[in-house]
């Protein structure tokens, strides 16, 4: 169950503190209160968390500074959105704002290899305008033959260089808890230059002592991709160990399902889910076309599998794409097959940029004919 509260409420206040006394009487139920930044405003909720059946919703939505009350079907009960019932969840990190209606393109190579190949992205990406990028220091192999990763030896310089071209977020994945300490130490240690999205990859969608740890720190946000061989519930499910622990700057990234029915591409693309995604949960969706995709084969169109895949999601509202490029894939240590170019940067982009306006067209006109003059007018017609 949740207690939405009014706007002006005060978390600190007597109402919430009335509140709270008259639930003490369901000593098996525990509360938790948190801000949301929604859309529009910023709001309060208690959660209730435990055998919430025997409180009665009414009583407490007379009680003041209560808006609504929601009781929660879904096990996922603070990343839900419980049948429409909550509003999303928007978070602003170092001056970048997510939410379900932002947009933004993390662009750079799989795993960070040298100081050249990384300062080639960067400037590149400055001179385009970008400010969000992804890069690898540890890396999750197939093989533990194949290379792991600088690990934490490399982000002194990896993020002086991001800081030195402007990169306001990059996106980097944590295999264990301790990874998220070296970032802190390192980025504290460089004078913040920039910011990090800790990500946390397929391969531990479902390692839930990493979800309790990156959901125990409030200091990175958390980009949590779909486990490659689960359900859409399953990985909904582990995504709220992360919300569960506290941190709810979450955003959910679709990067394809394992499937021989996704050949010839590695993974099968399930960015029909983001609608879906968007309609289930309060987080804003990213795409990973990159890992979905995994070749660069191009279509008789002159268009690239991984252009038309990111026009799959983008079209279908997609709030965050992340997408693999090196200044030289062939020499690239992880992933170079599939890595983009930086020649190939402006045409994305630009690709990228069509593709969302005709999203942005398509919202506008559902908002005329599903909310707007023409589903009266068009009824009549
Ligand atoms: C990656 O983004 O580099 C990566 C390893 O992705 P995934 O976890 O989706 O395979
Ligand atoms: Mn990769």
């Amino acid at each position: 169950m949740i207690i939405i509260l009014k706007p002006d409420t005060d978390p600190a206040g007597p109402e919430v503190a009335q509140i709270l006394e008259y639930l003490r009487q369901f000593p098996d139920v525990k509360t938790r209160l948190s801000g949301v930044r929604g859309a529009s405003r910023v709001v309060s909720e208690i959660y209730l968390i435990g055998p919430t059946h025997s409180v009665p919703m009414e009583t407490l939505e007379r009680m003041a500074g209560v808006e609504r009350v929601v009781r929660i079907s879904s096990k996922y009960r603070q990343i839900g959105r419980h049948g429409g019932q909550l509003e999303e969840f928007g978070f602003d990190y170092n001056g970048i704002h997510f939410d379900q209606n932002c947009f933004h393109v993390f662009m750079g190579p799989c795993a960070v290899d040298t100081p050249e190949n990384v300062e080639a992205m960067c400037r590149s990406m400055q001179r385009l305008g970008v400010t969000t990028a992804r890069m690898g220091a540890y890396k999750p192999r197939t093989s533990p033959y194949d290379f792991q990763g600088h690990g934490k030896a490399c982000l002194p310089w990896v993020f002086e260089i991001a800081g030195k071209y402007g990169i306001k977020v990059i996106a980097m994945e944590v295999l264990r808890a301790v990874h998220i300490e070296e970032i802190f130490e390192a980025l504290e240690a460089a004078g913040r230059p920039t910011g990090v999205m800790l990500q946390v990859g397929t391969r531990n969608a479902q390692n839930f002592e990493l979800l309790k740890a990156v959901g125990s720190q409030q200091e990175f946000p958390v980009l949590y991709k779909r486990g490659m061989g689960l359900t859409l519930e399953e990985s909904l499910n582990a995504c709220e160990y992360i919300a569960s622990e506290g941190n709810r700057n979450i955003v959910f990234c679709l990067r394809g399902v394992k499937s021989h029915l996704g050949e010839p591409h590695r993974n099968l693309i399930d960015f029909g889910h983001v609608p879906v995604l968007k309609r289930l949960t309060r987080l804003p969706v990213c795409v990973d076309p990159t890992h979905s995709v995994g070749t660069k084969d191009r279509a008789p169109d002159g268009i690239l599998d991984i252009f038309h895949a990111t026009a799959e999601g983008v079209v279908a509202g997609a709030n965050m794409v992340l997408v693999e490029f090196h200044p030289k894939p062939e020499t690239a240590l992880c992933d170079g097959p599939q890595a983009l170019t930086l020649s190939e940067m402006e045409h994305y982009l630009e690709d990228v940029r069509i593709v969302r306006e005709a999203y942005e067209q398509r919202k506008a006109l559902a908002e005329r004919r599903v909310f707007g003059e023409w589903s009266t007018k068009g009824a009549a017609a």
